[in-house]
């Protein structure tokens, strides 16, 4: 008798305890959390922005979600992300991914930048690095750097920042750019070396010196491309490898598959090699056979820079179209901050995707999309970037199917059609990895990529049956479709399958 009553009361006292507490409950999902392994149906209940409940029973709560059938998890988290506006994060959170990082380019100045972005409605979580390629601009030029996308497109037309070592007043003043960058707070140091490829080897160990110091990581598009000798990918990061080893500093190569082009079994030899002597080398890459930069990048010039390449102006995109050898050059010329899309591989050919394949697959390797701005072509023919917004996005900007469907295309095409990756799998290298990667010098990170009582409310319900990425080279310009609901801290960014417009749930990542 006794028993029995005591059973009665804690059930009422479970339940009453579930009507008054949970703000948000997502019952009956496939709630999935690569770090404990859970894989199971789960009820997940939500108090203000942290996750309060994972109950084998569903709960009850002020809003309920029925999420039966659909795959809950922890939101995505994208290091490498270059629109941090709002068009740019709409077209995010419509694949799941609720914190988005502009760690490879970075910008500065750190407190400037994130001063503006605290004062847009803002859906998704972000942050950012020091940008060592500003602090070179601003070196060179004798100007103060700025911390929007038009300084470093601007610079675009300058070689010296690009291909001189810095010496003497010129190197101080950009590695104190850089360290006050983090000493405002940036996450790690961006050092996007490919674009100014003639620095100085004590440069780059100064960098790594400087991190290490801080306890921080840099961020590297390393300095060389593809996989000629010498001076291909391969060299490259062996210099990134050498200098964590010499300094201990946390070193991370940003897309690896698009530096390493038909080099990616090599280069990922050295990474796996690298971690097995327990260097603090961590690596990402996006599952896709382009890129996109601008036009006047220095990976695109030199002697004979097509033939090292091994490209031609045909594989270079401008909105829609590809480019003849006279527009490329023109646009070289005359518009070297112009974004363009290079397609280095042929995702149609079998031997070229096995390479995308290789790099996305790989155990060692996060999943990051290198988002890039959405652009417009003004009266005049000249790129614009779009800042606006609208949504849907406006019909004539474009951008690479990356900025839309990184996130859905692991999914769609790994997980679902063609299997390679386990779900659980997949959502570790887009949620877990990059927090891990994160957390020993930027403690936020340590409440996300985890789907466990007590975490940050970040959580993505999708169907695993329809979850596609629609943009294309042709037609970037399509949201993602299959996410049903995305919570950032606790307050609905997507809510039954649509972006929610007024959705201010993004919050400021910083040391
Ligand atoms: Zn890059």
């Amino acid at each position: 008798m006794k028993k029995t009553l005591s059973l009665t009361f804690s059930i009422l006292l479970s339940s009453a305890v579930h009507a008054q507490t949970y703000d948000i409950v997502i019952n009956n999902g496939r709630v999935v959390d690569p770090e404990t392994g859970l894989d199971a149906v789960r009820h997940v209940g939500i108090h203000g922005d942290q996750i309060a409940a994972i109950s084998e029973f569903p709960l009850s709560g002020e809003t309920v979600i029925d999420a039966r059938g659909q795959v809950v998890a922890p939101g995505f988290i994208d290091l490498h992300a270059h629109g941090l506006n709002v068009g740019d994060m709409r077209m995010q959170a419509m694949q799941g991914v609720s914190t988005v990082l502009e760690l490879e380019s970075g910008v500065l100045p750190i407190g400037a930048w994130y001063d503006t972005q605290a004062k847009k409605v803002l859906p998704l979580n972000y942050g950012a690095a020091a940008a060592w390629t500003f602090g070179r601009i601003a070196a060179f030029t004798n100007t103060e750097p700025r911390a929007t996308p038009d300084f470093f497109q601007d610079a675009q037309s300058l070689d010296n920042w690009k291909q001189e070592i810095a010496y003497g007043e010129t190197f101080n003043r950009l590695m104190a750019l850089v360290e006050q960058g983090l000493s405002e707070g940036g996450l790690g140091i961006g050092v996007n070396a490919g674009y100014a490829p003639g620095y100085g080897q004590k440069e780059y160990f100064a960098l790594a010196k400087l991190a290490a110091e801080y306890d921080v990581a840099t961020f590297t598009h390393v300095r060389y491309l593809g996989d000629h000798q010498p001076n291909g990918a391969f060299d490259a990061m062996q210099e990134l490898i050498a200098n964590a080893a010499l300094t201990g500093a946390r070193m991370h190569i940003c897309h690896i598959n698009s530096n390493s082009v038909r080099d990616i079994h090599a280069t990922l030899d050295l990474v796996e090699r690298a971690q097995a002597r327990g260097l603090p080398v961590t690596v990402e890459a996006y599952p896709y056979g382009a890129g996109n930069t601008v036009v006047g990048a220095a990976m695109f010039s030199g002697e004979n820079w097509q033939e090292r390449l091994n490209t031609t102006a045909q594989a270079f995109q401008l909105g829609d179209r590809r480019l003849t050898e006279d527009e490329l050059d023109d646009l070289q010329a005359n518009e070297p901050g112009t974004f363009i899309t290079w397609h280095f591989l042929d995702e149609d050919q079998p031997e070229d995707l096995s390479l995308v394949d290789v790099s996305v697959t790989h155990p060692s390797v996060m999943i990051a999309s290198d988002a890039v701005f959405w652009s417009y072509l003004d009266d005049n023919g000249m790129s614009l970037i779009y800042e606006g917004d609208e949504w849907p996005l406006p019909d004539d900007v474009f951008s690479h199917p990356r900025s839309a469907g990184a996130f859905a295309k692991m999914l769609r095409s790994y997980v679902r059609e063609r299997g390679l990756l386990s779900l659980s799998e997949a959502i570790r290298k887009m949620s877990l990895m990059p927090a891990q990667m994160l957390e020993e010098f930027v403690p936020q990170m340590q409440r996300k990529g985890r789907l466990q009582v007590g975490m940050d409310a970040d959580i993505v319900v999708f169907d695993l049956a329809t979850i596609t990425d629609n943009a294309t080279y042709a037609n970037a310009n399509r949201p993602a479709t299959g996410v049903q609901t995305l919570l950032v801290n606790g307050g609905f960014a997507v809510r039954d399958g649509s972006v929610v417009l007024d959705a201010d749930t993004g919050r400021a990542i910083r040391r």
